[in-house]
């Protein structure tokens, strides 16, 4: 890219060049015209400047010719042409200084003054000769004494001669010279003034070439940003839609439109939201961008929110109404949901509030319940209302058992997950059932190959009650298999199998690490889980047990404790009962994070 500064350096250089070529070209005119003009002057001096000297000499020696002739023998007629040659020479006399010839001669030597010396000289001459009588005797010494008088003027007349010829041979000598070398100058002035303009010319095409490169390159920006921008329309997953505010017509419509509307615009989807963009913007207007919220019938009962803004734009030369939409249905969809359940949540602390404002209630009454029976018990046929309180106090455990529940359910998450070995805690649930287990003859192993010190993250007491809720799930099952088949119970070790109906009853519990993450599985040989309830074995409330040992609450309560933990919980029906299987984020897994 050519800076500015070097384009003015680059225009001034140029101007400089045209300026100097110009004043060249008009001083090679001027030295050619003063050369000719010079040549001509010195051609016309040459052929005229000796000639006046010239003529005068000649006429010079004529007279004195004449005068030589009319000495020896004088006669009347001799005079006259001696009248006449000396009549001759002074008409002669002032074109040596008074002619255009006489006046270039000046210019070499002085004409005027010996030349005029003679001229009164020549005069008187010719008034002597004009009173000579051929018949006296002493004419021809009076011939010669005139001729004697006039030499000085024949001296002074060769000298000028002399001095004209000197001079024409040296003008002839500088004209031979100007005609040697006639255009040496002119030819180099002109060489000059040419490269000037080939510098400029060669400046010129330099400039333009950087010019039109300029040019490509700006294009070819051009180009690469709509490029850009196309593909920024066509990938943004908002609608764009381009529609001609006066015929209505689509112009253009991106991929996003084109699955909210139809990608065919011959489809009569398109003037329907033609229309619907239309009511909900109003008349165009091509001064302003404006908000647009509208509402779009895809189909019957398929309708979408959508939100943006719509604008005039210079599309294919002509004014048209850009609109940019984004479909805002799952937004609000969100926000109900977010409403729904900021709604549940404070349901959740309404439950936990009421289930720990119950629990003293409850108390009174299992206090009021065992005191009646207290007192009834002495009172002989109260064992009727002995039962009834019996119901009552087991009513109020399993209310009890739900308020419990309800409270651990709603309890908020800590919000530090602290680390505890898996192994330890799962030992401990176990510890807490295994009495139960013996006393219902169900074998529990622990079989672990991870190792010991294998750490998991979370609250180790909640953890702890996950674990117990499985194992007791599974004593009730075995129970539930128990009076379903009371034969079974009676069976040696009371082992049952929902399909086979019989073996050894036996919990498993065992401990892995898989591709660094830990994973406990529970599994019983009960007979699994009723396949009615598999689907919504996780929902609160959900249950098979009869209403004072269930509450359906356990399985909820496990899931949302492994979800604080990070981790997951399924269920399956396997190996002639239920299998649940837990996998969570172990101090392995960190530490294989921090070695990536
Ligand atoms: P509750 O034990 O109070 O019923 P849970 O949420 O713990 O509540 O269990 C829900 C239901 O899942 C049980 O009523 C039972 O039908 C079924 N279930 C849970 N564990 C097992 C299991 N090991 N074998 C068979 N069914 C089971």
């Amino acid at each position: 890219m050519i800076s500015s500064r070097n384009k003015r350096s680059l225009g001034l250089l140029k101007l400089g060049l045209v300026v100097a070529s110009v004043a060249l070209f008009l001083a090679t005119a001027l030295v050619y015209v003063s050369q000719t003009r010079q040549q001509a002057f010195l051609t016309a001096t040459i052929r005229s400047s000796g000639w006046v000297a010239y003529q005068a000499q000649l006429e010079f020696v004529r007279a004195q010719a004449e005068f030589a002739k009319l000495a020896i023998v004088p006669s009347a007629l001799g005079i006259d042409k001696l009248m006449l040659r000396l009549e001759i020479l002074r008409s002669r006399l002032p074109l040596l200084y008074d002619s255009d010839e006489g006046r270039v001669l000046s210019d070499v030597v002085d004409t005027r003054g010996p030349t005029q010396i003679f001229e009164a000289r020549l005069d008187q001459i010719i008034d002597d000769v004009a009173r000579l009588d051929p018949e006296d005797g002493d004419t021809a010494a009076q011939l010669r004494e005139l001729s004697t008088e006039l030499e000085p003027l024949g001296e002074a007349l060769q000298t000028i001669l002399m001095e004209s010829v000197a001079y024409n041979q040296e003008i002839f000598r500088r004209e031979r010279a100007l005609a040697q070398r006639p255009g040496a100058t002119p030819l180099l002035l002109l060489f000059i003034s040419g490269a000037c303009l080939a510098a400029v010319l060669i400046l010129q095409s330099r400039r333009d070439r950087i010019r039109m490169g300029e040019i490509v390159e700006a294009q070819a920006t051009l180009a690469a940003v709509e490029e850009n921008l196309r593909a920024v329309i066509q990938a943004v997953p908002a609608c764009v839609v381009v529609i001609d505010p006066d015929t209505d017509h689509v112009s253009f419509f991106n991929p996003s439109a084109a699955d909210l509307v139809s990608p065919s615009l011959d489809d009569p989807a398109w003037p329907r939201f033609v229309n619907a963009v239309r009511v909900a913007a109003g008349e165009p207007d091509t001064s302003r961008w404006g908000a647009l919220t509208m509402g779009y019938a895809r189909s019957p009962g398929d309708i979408v929110s959508l939100r943006g803004s719509v604008g005039s734009v210079l599309w294919e030369r002509r004014q048209q109404q850009l609109i940019v939409l984004v479909d805002t249905s799952r937004v609000r969809n969100a926000e109900l949901q977010v409403m729904q359940a900021a709604k549940l949540a404070t349901l959740g602390e309404m439950a936990t509030a009421i289930a720990h404002e119950l629990n003293q209630p409850l108390a009174v009454i299992k206090m009021a319940v065992a005191n009646a029976r207290r007192l009834l018990d002495p009172l002989p046929g109260g064992e009727p209302v002995a039962a009834k309180l019996e119901r009552i106090s087991a009513q109020v455990d399993r209310a009890k058992r739900i308020t419990d529940q309800v409270r651990r359910y709603g309890r908020m998450p800590t919000e530090q997950l602290l680390p505890f070995s898996l192994r330890h805690a799962v030992e401990l649930a176990a510890g807490f059932v295994a009495e139960q287990f013996r006393a219902a003859n169900i074998r529990l192993s622990i079989e672990t190959s991870a190792p010991a010190e294998l750490l998991v993250f979370g609250e180790q007491t909640m953890f702890e009650q996950v674990i117990v809720n499985l194992l007791i799930n599974a004593r009730d099952a075995y129970e539930t298999q128990d009076e379903d088949r009371p034969e079974a119970a009676h069976h040696e070790g009371g082992a049952g199998d929902r399909q086979s109906g019989a073996g050894e009853r036996e919990v498993q519990v065992a401990i892995r690490l898989e591709n660094a993450r830990a994973v406990v599985l529970v599994q019983d040989n009960a007979g699994g889980v009723p396949p009615e309830m598999l689907e919504r074995l996780f929902e609160p409330f959900a249950t098979t047990k009869p209403t004072e040992k269930g509450t359906g609450l356990g399985l909820s309560l496990a899931r949302s404790v492994i979800r604080d933990m990070n981790g997951t919980i399924v269920a399956e029906n396997s190996g002639g009962g239920a299998r649940f299987v837990i996998n969570l984020p172990t101090s392995h897994a960190l530490a294989a994070q921090d070695a990536a």
